[in-house]
């Protein structure tokens, strides 16, 4: 999974830049020159991270911010905003706003990749990891292979995924409108049931060898034990 960046900037010359280094460190990308097109942008796919300048023509910056706190797809993206403002009062509003993080321009593109993967590894600490181990489950993303106690899994792809997600999160308990949003996506519609029979598959084939590592929390969820 190739984290993607949704790039909201206004002057080519930075979001260029920002797009070079960005997809140097294997990010996928795409740019969004005003706060509309970010608007739409966020519509049709949701980026793993938003990097949001806060003067943006056409809708500004705190405005697009708002509005994708607003939507259910959009309420927990990882945001950072670029600004030229330093005034302590316009970073504690772009916080407030919803904004995970800022970085006042001029900034220097090594300190906002650093920021963007301490972001990056707080929101989703699995993401840039292409191989990830719960207890004795191992999953490797590039050959999107699953072995438990080194036997290999067939999964199928809907189980592959949920399974991914768990293994982000080891220990967290998901509800089943979290899964359907996380694994499918908020556009399709799914029936909740649909998230207990891909559980409940998931969870036979991984029984195939050894203790079943789910946990099912009553009228909560569901959890990938943490590990032993
Ligand atoms: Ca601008």
């Amino acid at each position: 999974m190739t984290p993607f960046v949704l790039i909201a900037e206004d002057e080519p010359s930075l979001s260029e830049l920002l797009q070079y280094n960005l997809e140097r460190e294997g990010y996928e990308t795409a740019i969004a020159a005003d706060g509309e097109e970010a608007l739409l942008l966020l519509e049709e796919r949701v980026p793993d991270l938003l990097l949001l300048d806060w003067m943006l023509p056409k809708v500004p910056g705190i405005e697009v911010c708002r509005r994708a706190r607003g939507r259910t797809a959009t309420k927990n993206l990882p945001i950072i905003m670029l600004t030229a403002r330093s005034e302590e009062t316009d970073r504690v509003r772009g916080l407030d706003t919803g904004a995970d993080d800022y970085i006042t321009k001029p900034f220097s593109t090594t300190e906002l990749m650093a920021r963007i993967r301490a972001v990056m590894r707080r929101i989703r600490p699995g993401l840039s990891d292409d191989l990830l181990t719960v207890g004795d489950i191992e999953m490797d993303r590039v050959s999107h292979s699953v072995k438990r106690g080194g036997e290999e899994l067939h999964l199928g792809p809907t189980e592959y995924r949920l399974l991914d997600h768990f293994m982000q999160y080891p220990g967290r308990v998901f509800s089943r409108e979290q899964l359907l949003d996380a694994v499918w996506g908020s556009e399709v519609y799914v029936e909740l049931r649909t998230v207990d029979v891909h559980v409940g598959r998931l969870r036979k084939i991984l029984k195939t060898v050894g203790e079943d590592p789910i946990r099912t929390v009553r009228s909560a969820g569901y959890a990938l034990r943490a590990s032993k």
